[in-house]
């Protein structure tokens, strides 16, 4: 008898294995089914547009698994681009009120409770959030926070980031940025301020200079009639900047005009033909005209368009033939017309980043987000 209760020792332990096994897989089978069931429930609230019940239901879900924070943040995401962004909110204001979120969750919840605030309009408890996560080295906040600052135009905020973290930008992201803040600060410093320019100058002595402290500096000696100031900053800043030449060429020649020094303008331009595109070969033809060589200006720009096709440039060609071909001008105006209504419709304007295009100058590109990457279009149809 003993030695049958031995045999059957094995057979018990098994059973004890199995059945204990069993127990195990009926208890997760048990969570689980309470979880989907919460889910389900909760999902359906909310579908239907009970947001508390719903939201109610979903939370209770969360303290039962702590691993369904990623379905919380989708969620979260799908009502933000639905445009339902307090239910964003409210969401990610519950999943901060959980206890056990390790802190990567926390920041990354954050941040998407800042990017709500921010598309909701509570730009102080974005500003709040993101602030504190920078503070806690969350590189992923500087972004947003910086944009913020552009957005409420408090430049001096924004600068002060960009020193902060100046080892996480490249110089020219680093020094466009700051130099593009100093001169929207000098812009909204009332037009009596003796020291207005003060915030272009800083921008000037940021490592590297950009093009648009020297555009704007230029401008504001032009507004003050002080025609030798801007000649000095323009000349730098076409000489710096070939592709920028097309935002001041025009009125640089004006600042000359002034001066009685036209002359000083054409010899620039001759200077700065082999660099830049067909507005410094147009301004160079209308200097040959002006000393009266209309032929070798028709003989250099049909050499030039040759080698560089330019629908200005062919526009600018048949204004020449008709000015000398009396019994073709109608026809050639009539051309002219075309091309040049064909030319209205092209964008002055092309980021160099993103490829936005436009017929009007950003300095911070609408597309993209970064500064100075917005310039004059080139190409066939540019300039
Ligand atoms: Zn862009």
């Amino acid at each position: 008898m003993i030695e049958l209760l031995f045999l059957l020792l094995p057979v018990a332990a098994a059973y004890g294995y199995v059945m204990g096994k069993n127990s195990a897989k009926n208890q997760a089978h048990e969570q689980n089914r309470k979880i989907t069931s919460e889910y389900s429930k909760g999902l359906k609230f909310l579908l239907d547009r009970e947001e508390d019940q719903g939201l109610e239901h979903l939370i209770k879900l969360l303290e039962v698994s702590a691993d369904s924070v990623e379905h919380y943040l989708i969620l979260a995401t799908l009502f933000r681009k639905r445009g339902e962004l307090d239910r964003a909110i409210r969401i990610h204001e519950l999943l901060l009120k959980q206890p056990s979120l390790d802190t990567q969750v926390i920041q990354s919840c954050k941040l998407a409770l800042a990017e709500d605030y921010i598309m909701a309009g509570l730009l102080d408890s974005a500003e709040e959030h993101l602030v504190e996560l920078v503070k806690a080295d969350y590189e992923e906040a500087l972004t947003p926070i910086i944009q913020l600052y552009s957005q409420t135009r408090e430049w001096q905020k924004g600068v002060n980031m960009y020193e902060s973290h100046s080892d996480l930008f490249t110089e020219q992201v680093y020094c466009a940025a700051i130099a593009n803040f100093y001169c929207e600060a000098a812009l909204e410093r009332p037009a009596q301020d003796q020291c207005d320019t003060e915030y272009f100058e800083r921008a000037l002595k940021l490592p590297k200079t950009t093009i648009r402290p020297l555009f704007e500096l230029g401008h504001d000696a032009l507004g003050k009639e002080d025609n030798v100031k801007a000649i000095y900053y323009w000349r730098k800043l076409v000489s710096q900047f070939p592709c920028a030449i097309p935002l001041v060429l025009q009125d640089l020649q004006i600042c000359y005009q002034r001066l009685n020094i036209e002359h000083e303008f054409y010899t620039l331009v001759n200077d700065l033909l082999t660099a830049s595109g067909v507005l410094v070969k147009i301004k160079h033809c209308e200097g040959l005209m002006e000393a009266g060589n209309t032929e070798q200006a028709v003989e250099y720009l049909t050499d030039t368009l040759k080698r560089e096709p330019s629908i200005r440039g062919f526009s600018f060609l048949l204004k020449l033939l008709a000015q000398r071909q009396d019994k073709f001008q109608s026809v050639l105006n009539e051309v002219d017309n075309l091309v040049s209504a064909y030319v209205a419709t092209k964008p002055d304007y092309q980021c160099r980043n993103c490829g936005f295009t436009s017929h009007k100058l950003y300095w911070l590109c609408p597309s993209c987000k970064s500064w100075e990457s917005i310039l004059p279009s080139q190409g066939v149809d540019g300039y």
